[in-house]
């Protein structure tokens, strides 16, 4: 998921649906903005689909008055059941002591069930399924004195991945968890033309609305911004941090800044990485768009092989694993990919792709290469085998569908029919995101669990409902 929150402007929900539109790529389900101004009080809306579609309508934007708002663009990771229901559809706003609050949150609670439990018995009223929805209510109960002071012992009884964009009628805060899985920065409103501050899972959302990027949230802090300015706290103790390495490889935008560094940049030296550890001898390098080019380009530059457009992809379809279902998403490959023919006649390729998690995007194209007279097909893959769920806010599916989680290397070569078919090491993917000795073992600088099985959170509900470390 996406977040977006900004305060100090003149109209805080047109700077929050623009913030959201670049942020898009983390979430396609469905949107939702609440905002607050001094007369009309809280205002929400959420809707289905693309902000571009939901939040650019003027009677939509008139009925959210005011100069702080907060916003969240949604896809339902593997803690929701089904389809989702509007009424799971973030922000979640609630008035209690001191004014209410509304909060938006990237990443995932892993002890969401026993707290929901536990509260429920305790006389809490859910309206959503959704994890997120504990927090609000444990601040509820809180008897701390100000919101930051409640969110704090809200948060302190949360495990999981969590990024929080927040507000109270006059303060925006932020909040990374301790091991600050999901990334959060904090930037600067041009006060030429408005002033203020915003929070945002990336930089590209800032880039957006012109806001200069200040830093990142750190993990395990919590920064309350008012017209005072911004203040940093720090609820938790101390950890080694845990960022998400997958944000690298797949799920951040290439325009976005993490860790000092263009996600580009990152993604194209782990293409280099794949190139040094995978080489092959073929006429093109091809990537799987949009989501393997810049890994492409860097495979094309270490290797010299030219990199060429073998596949092109229809720009009006989103993500395809953001589609619930297998016959959709079977579909969805054909409907957003297409071999370009002409140049693939008779060539051996080598295709570059970020990830195989049900290898059902890698099996369609394949067939498709070969249908197009492709003489060879080498697939190199820009992470290593997906062979655990994601806990944190990543929507793998369960262990069973996982290609890596049953087979063999060799045994997916075989599933996939290619010629050959390599993944970057995980030391290897360490080095291309900046750890020149690669992955400490001792205690990783990453969080890597979809590649390792090693879980920097136990994922207890998941436990007590059967999954097997
Ligand atoms: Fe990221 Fe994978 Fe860890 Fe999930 S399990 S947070 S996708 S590295
Ligand atoms: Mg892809």
């Amino acid at each position: 998921c996406g977040v977006f929150g900004v305060v100090g402007v003149s109209s805080a929900a047109n700077f929050t649906a623009l913030g959201l539109h670049a942020l898009q790529h983390r979430g396609q389900e469905a949107g939702g903005i609440v905002v607050h101004d001094p007369e009309q009080g809280f205002n929400s809306e959420r809707r289905f689909g693309y902000v571009r579609d939901t939040f650019t309508s003027q009677d939509v934007m008139d009925r959210l008055p005011g100069p702080i708002g907060i916003g969240h663009v949604r896809y339902s990771t593997s803690g929701s059941k089904g389809a989702t229901a509007i009424r799971d559809v973030q922000p979640f706003f609630g008035e209690f002591a001191m004014g209410g609050a509304a909060i938006a949150h990237n990443g995932n609670i892993t002890n969401a069930d026993a707290l929901r439990r536990e509260l429920i018995q305790s006389g809490s009223i859910f309206q959503s399924s959704s994890d997120s929805e504990c927090i609000i209510h444990l601040m509820a109960r809180s008897l701390q004195r100000n919101i930051p002071e409640r969110m704090k012992d809200a948060l302190r009884r949360v495990e999981g991945a969590f990024s929080i964009v927040a507000m109270t009628r006059t303060k925006l805060i932020g909040v990374r968890d301790p091991l600050g899985v999901r990334p959060l920065v904090l930037g600067r409103v041009d006060p030429e033309e408005d002033g203020g501050w915003c929070l945002a899972s990336e930089t590209c959302a800032l880039d957006i609305i012109g806001a200069t990027f200040v830093r990142e949230i750190e993990p395990g802090e919590m920064v309350v911004i008012s017209d005072a300015g911004v203040t940093s706290h720090r609820p938790f103790d101390p950890r080694k941090s845990r960022f998400c390495i997958f944000e690298h490889v797949y799920f951040s935008r290439p325009d976005s800044i993490l860790g000092g560094r263009s996600v580009y940049e990152t993604r194209e030296a782990i293409g280099r990485e794949l190139a040094k550890e995978a080489p092959v001898e073929a006429d093109l390098v091809c990537p799987v768009p949009d989501s393997g080019t810049p890994a492409a380009i860097g495979y094309s530059l270490e290797s010299g092989i030219p990199y060429a457009m073998g596949i092109i992809r229809n720009q009006y379809v989103g993500r395809t694993f953001i589609e619930p279902s297998e016959s959709i998403r079977n579909m969805g490959v054909r409907l957003k990919l297409n071999v370009n023919r002409a140049l693939i006649r008779g060539k051996r390729v080598i295709l570059v792709d970020d990830s195989v998690v049900r290898g059902t995007t890698s099996r369609k194209i394949k067939e498709m290469i070969l249908d197009a007279g492709a003489a060879e097909v080498h697939f190199r893959i820009a992470s290593p085998p997906t062979a655990w769920p994601c806990f944190y806010g990543v929507d793998t599916p369960q262990r069973e569908k996982l290609l890596a989680a049953t087979m063999t290397a060799e045994e997916m070569r075989a599933h996939l029919g290619v010629d050959s078919l390599r993944f970057i090491t995980l030391d290897g993917l360490y080095r291309a995101v900046g750890e020149a000795g690669g992955r400490d073992d001792a205690s990783p600088q990453y969080c890597d669990a979809c590649f390792s099985g090693d879980y920097p959170v136990s994922p207890s509900d998941q436990i007590t409902n059967g999954f097997q470390l």
